[in-house]
């Protein structure tokens, strides 16, 4: 039978106990301990998010990490940026987190980390792989575990210790605040950061058991409730995370999802802005080639560069170290704030979301209406054998844009942009633009659409 078991660049994903079971997550934990062994610190630290099948995994990948002679460090069920975090702290060989993210309730998954905090990619990752297609059932033998359970604290010690969120200044706001952790691993950190910021915390979706009241990706078409909760309430605005805890969506003081993207457009206004305003001139901010331009119109304004990577965290983050970047981040509601760490973190964007309007004095809409606004139009089509003449066929229909190849084929203008690039996963080619009006955007996807069927 074909599996489901889908196995990526930084990890390894499937639907529960059809092809992802405790024999595949030991293996496959067997390996990546043999490769933290290999690098000389023999120690991993383990988290899950809270899918009902993450007491049963951590099992499984503490007897594969056991079995292959590392000390283990399990900080029980904690966000995904938690665990980067510990990595960190604890100075461990790496991480593993138990969880598939956004994805739906059926699935789940182990994400490696390495050292650095960041997810596994390039050479180790093809080790990694290598190594677990070579190992046999992990021995399920040996090792010492350790519990940690002040990972989630020191997290949001860390957060709140930021010098660029400035606590009392947004207490005194005393913002209400809507909340939606779809019973994902973020409630109770998402709601005890945002009491300690001085706001007025009315939530739903808090508990913790991993049954997801819906889909669990915090796009518009999924915030409804959280939507008619802020209308409710009178809240200020209204907070959604994904179930473990590294994107962020944001609802306005009227109940309408803003869109993800605006996350990590704050996020810059509220690091670039800083101060005197000229924070910027001479930073780069890294984001995706997928990534709005509301991020490019916020750089834009304090005179900051933006570089765009490949489609990936691990991508976005080795870029940023790189180039010294002082904020970054995907459109999907990701931010990265590499002076508390290089990973996805939505209790950090929460807390510089909240520096942004404490400091603006603007509610959430008037914080949109104050640029410019996008539409983004996705759609996706079969794909062929040979993606080299679709992109040939765009860039010849699109002299004037501006092509980068970096993944897949994105042609870009000062305010639209249309990426074209094949799925990891489907045997399809996805196709994503973004222009000022909805009309717009659906031309340059419909004129995509039909290059890819014509070449
Ligand atoms: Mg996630």
């Amino acid at each position: 039978m074909t599996g489901t078991l889908m196995v990526g660049v930084s990890g390894v994903r499937g639907i529960v106990d059809r092809d992802l079971t405790p024999e595949v997550v030991t293996r496959w934990a067997a390996a990546f301990g043999t490769w933290v062994r290999e690098a000389g610190r023999p120690s991993v630290i383990v988290g899950r998010d809270s899918r009902k099948s993450g007491p049963r995994f951590t099992a499984a990948v503490i007897a594969g990490l056991g079995g292959a002679g590392c000390r283990v460090i399990d900080v029980g069920l904690a966000p995904t940026p938690t665990i980067q975090l510990a990595v960190l702290h604890h100075g461990a060989g790496g991480g593993i987190a138990i969880t598939a993210s956004h994805n739906p309730i059926e699935w789940n998954a182990l994400k490696f980390i390495g050292p650095d905090g960041i997810f596994l990619d390039g050479a180790n990752s093809a080790r990694v792989l290598d190594l677990a297609a070579r190992e046999g059932r992990g021995t399920g033998e040996g090792g010492r575990v350790e519990k940690d359970p002040g990972a989630i604290e020191r997290h949001l010690a860390g957060v709140l210790a930021l010098p660029i969120v400035r606590v009392e200044r947004i207490r005194a706001r005393k913002f209400t605040v809507a909340l939606d952790a779809v019973r994902g691993a973020g409630g109770p950190i998402m709601g005890t950061l945002l009491e300690r910021l001085g706001c007025s915390v009315t939530g739903i979706n808090l508990e913790t058991d991993g049954d997801f009241p819906r889909a669990p990706e915090p796009v518009p078409e999924h915030l409804g409730d959280l939507g008619a909760l802020v209308r409710r309430s009178g809240a200020d605005l209204g907070i959604a995370v994904d179930p473990d805890v590294d994107r962020l969506a944001i609802v306005d003081e009227g109940g309408t999802p803003i869109g993800e993207d605006y996350t990590l457009g704050f996020a810059v206004r509220a690091v670039l802005g800083k101060g005197d305003g000229g924070r910027g001139k001479g930073a780069t901010v890294v984001c995706n080639l997928s990534t709005s331009l509301v991020v490019d119109d916020a750089a834009r304004e304090y005179g900051a560069d933006v570089v765009r990577t490949p489609v990936g965290e691990a991508h976005v983050a080795r870029k940023m170290e790189e180039l010294g970047a002082p904020i970054g981040g995907e459109g999907n509601g990701g931010v990265i704030y590499p002076a508390l760490h290089a990973g996805r973190d939505a209790p950090v964007a929460a807390a510089l979301v909240l520096e942004l309007l404490a400091g603006s004095g603007r509610r959430v809409s008037e914080q949109v209406a104050a640029a410019p606004r996008y539409t983004i139009v996705k759609a996706k089509v079969p794909r062929g054998a040979e993606l080299g003449p679709v992109y040939a066929a765009l860039k010849q229909r699109f002299p004037d844009a501006r092509a980068d190849e970096q993944d897949g084929l994105r042609l870009g203008w000062r305010d639209r942009w249309l990426h074209v690039r094949p799925s990891n996963t489907e045997p399809i080619i996805r196709l994503i633009a973004e222009a000022p009006a909805p009309e717009l955007a659906r031309q340059l996807v419909e004129e995509g659409r039909r290059l890819c069927a014509v070449s």
